[in-house]
């Protein structure tokens, strides 16, 4: 999908700015924005390496909520790692695909998978999402403890729910820790995966900051 559709479509839905605030934001002011910021950013770039070849040989796996930031969290820059990210840090064949090419091409030798707590894939299952998305393809809310489609006064959606989400692999988990092990197993055995790379499996906690190591 190209940038600017992208942004439209994220700019139509409602915009989560505190966990009990929402504000609606126009498609102008964020693309302004990211326009805006961008400026700024290249006013003051004053380049990168030539090579895409992370100086600590380190490439992390982490989930995509917006809350974790795998830069800080482990004290990065840029240059230093790949980062992959996906909804739940799960070692998908498209993760693999990421992590292969970091190593076959880009000399990575240690590999981190970051969970984290409150996940939300974590709270969600197979068959939830596949039936709320048959019934709306909108934005789900949570409410009384459970996920719902909301019923629409009105829409700027032309587009019916759909069954196609029952063919979709969404990788939820039900326990974290089982979950994490197996996917590093699955790495470990994998045939494109080399016996020497170093993989390790880590907790991020969303409420203190720690890393804590999964063995
Ligand atoms: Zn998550």
């Amino acid at each position: 999908m190209p940038l600017s559709r992208c942004l439209v479509t994220i700019a139509q839905k409602q915009i989560k700015i505190s966990e009990y605030k929402f504000v609606e934001i126009s498609e102008n002011a964020i693309l302004n924005k990211i326009i805006e910021s961008n400026k700024n950013y290249a006013s003051k770039f004053s380049g990168l390496s030539d090579s895409g070849k992370p100086n600590m040989r380190l490439a992390i796996l982490t989930c995509m909520d917006c809350r974790i930031n795998p830069y800080s969290i482990c004290d990065l820059t840029e240059g230093d790692a790949h980062i992959v990210r996906n909804a739940g840090a799960r070692v998908t064949e498209d993760a693999i695909r990421s992590l292969v090419i970091s190593h076959k091409f880009m000399e990575t030798t240690t590999w981190c998978i970051i969970h984290h707590t409150q996940c939300g894939m974590h709270a969600l299952s197979e068959h939830l999402i596949s039936d709320l998305l048959k019934d709306d393809l909108e934005s789900a809310e949570f409410a009384d403890g459970e996920w719902k489609n909301p019923i629409r006064k009105s829409s700027k959606n032309t587009k019916p729910g759909s069954t196609y989400g029952e063919h979709v692999h969404w990788f939820t988990f039900e326990e974290q820790e089982e979950t994490l092990l197996a996917d590093i197993s699955v790495l470990r055995n994998h045939p494109l995966v080399p016996s020497h790379i170093d993989i390790f499996g880590f907790i991020f906690d969303i409420d203190t900051g720690n890393l804590r190591l999964i063995e």
